[in-house]
């Protein structure tokens, strides 16, 4: 993408959001300024796309969902019906889904499990749980002995495997496949097998493996790392003379902020699963996507307060910020977004006005960082338009440092019920 050479910013121009919703739309419009910021949800939208993720999936592979994506208790009912469980990883994420969407199959897993979180898990009768380190096997064999003498408890095995190609590392965040803390290092796999098999624990039953290597991949990317992932555990298990029931080859699957209409080839992905599936018959391969199901659906809506120049640049100021939007700071993206026109202003002195072409949306908070979006086009921008951040439904409140600087929190609508 290309700006004009006009323009003195050195900003790349980000996508503008061609698709929101006429319902995400009217409903920012119709909000009165001072409830303001607002996240607004599509759950309509929501469920739209996970039926079509459903549907692209072969039967016989599983969808959680990662609920640390987001986690609010409307999402997790309209995915309800669309998914065969959820991925919590925190003793809180595993207390608030078995709340919301009660008797759902949950997985348990996350690096640094409390003894508190494990028995709690146990307790709550979760369905996997995936072991990220030999201490944490030990701990989850022990307090099984003594919170579930009666039962098995199934265990997936996190690995972290290195990935089937070096160049996904360049992936935007990578949790395998180099040095992390997440899941068992590969060289301790005949170890840990062998503690499984050897009686030390009668009450863990070995189910197979766990991986979620990278996030930010797209289909042929995520379909190199399932394979690689799934030959390894086939391997893995037959050394072992144990039967390996289910590989869960994680999330990740890419958002592209950059190309906000673009989406996950979900169809690709699926197909090559079944593929996948064809030729190593037996284990059942899951899925844990977060941000790929929800990332779509929600929007953070705010208003212009102010408009200025600075050295040269054109900047606009709008309610709220990224303590409530931290996705594109984190990220170090520009977040894609639609202004709105308003035509009303209220005062009686001009309105402040953007004269240049690119303008960058800042937050209220007093620090340089606190940047929505650099160098959208958006001349004539004004005080009191209103701009629609998207892909706001992933990663966005839920990671955001809310307290900092003490402004009000922003509304929360679920719209499309
Ligand atoms: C975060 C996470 C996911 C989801 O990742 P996305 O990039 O949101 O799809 C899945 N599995 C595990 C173990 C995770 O930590």
């Amino acid at each position: 993408m290309t700006h004009p050479a006009s323009v003195t910013n050195s900003a790349t121009v980000p996508a503008p959001v061609a698709d929101v919703t006429p319902r995400v739309r009217e409903h920012a419009l119709s909000l009165p300024s001072d409830e303001l910021p607002a996240y607004l949800y599509d759950l309509a939208a929501l469920r739209e796309h996970a039926a079509a993720v459903r549907s692209a999936l072969p039967g016989s592979v599983e969808l959680y969902y990662a609920v640390k994506a987001n986690p609010e208790p409307e999402i997790l009912t309209a995915l309800s019906p669309y998914v065969d469980g959820f991925e919590v990883s925190s003793g809180g994420e595993l207390a608030h889904t078995g709340r919301v969407v009660p008797d759902r199959p949950l997985a348990f897993g996350g690096p640094g499990k409390t003894p508190a979180e494990t028995a709690a898990a146990l307790a709550a009768g979760v369905a996997r749980f995936h072991v990220e380190s030999v201490h944490d096997l030990r701990m989850l064999a022990d307090l099984a002995a003594r919170v579930v003498p009666d039962s098995r408890v199934e265990v997936l095995l996190r690995f972290n495997l290195p990935l089937a190609d070096g160049s996904l590392r360049t992936s935007a965040l990578s949790m395998g496949g180099r040095p992390t803390p997440f899941g068992m290092d590969p060289s301790e796999a005949d170890d840990v097998m062998r503690f499984l098999t050897d009686g030390s624990c009668p009450r863990l039953e070995p189910r197979g493996v766990h991986a979620h290597l990278a996030s930010g991949l797209g289909a042929e990317a995520q379909l190199a790392v399932a394979e690689s992932v799934l030959t390894w555990s086939v391997r893995l298990f037959e050394r072992h003379r144990v039967r390996l029931h289910e590989v869960n080859v994680g999330g990740g699957m890419t958002v592209d902020y950059a190309e906000p209409a673009a989406r996950f080839d979900w169809a690709g992905y699926g197909a090559g699963l079944a593929r996948l599936a064809a030729a190593h018959p037996g284990p059942r391969l899951r899925i844990e996507p977060g941000r790929a199901l929800t990332a779509y659906c929600g929007w953070y809506a705010t208003e212009v307060l102010d408009v200025k120049r600075s050295h040269g640049e054109e900047f606009a100021v709008v309610r709220g910020g990224t303590h409530h939007l931290r996705t594109p700071a984190t990220k170090s993206h520009d977040q894609p977004c639609a202004v709105l026109p308003v035509a009303a202003w209220p005062h009686p002195w001009p309105r402040p006005t953007a004269r240049g072409e690119l303008v960058t949306l800042a937050g209220q908070l007093c620090t340089p960082k606190d940047v929505l979006a650099r160098g959208v086009t958006a001349s004539g921008l004004r005080a009191g338009d209103r701009v629609l951040f998207g892909l706001a439904g992933a990663y966005a409140w839920n990671i955001s440092h809310h307290d900092f600087l003490m402004h009000p929190r922003p509304g929360f609508h679920f719209l499309g019920r």
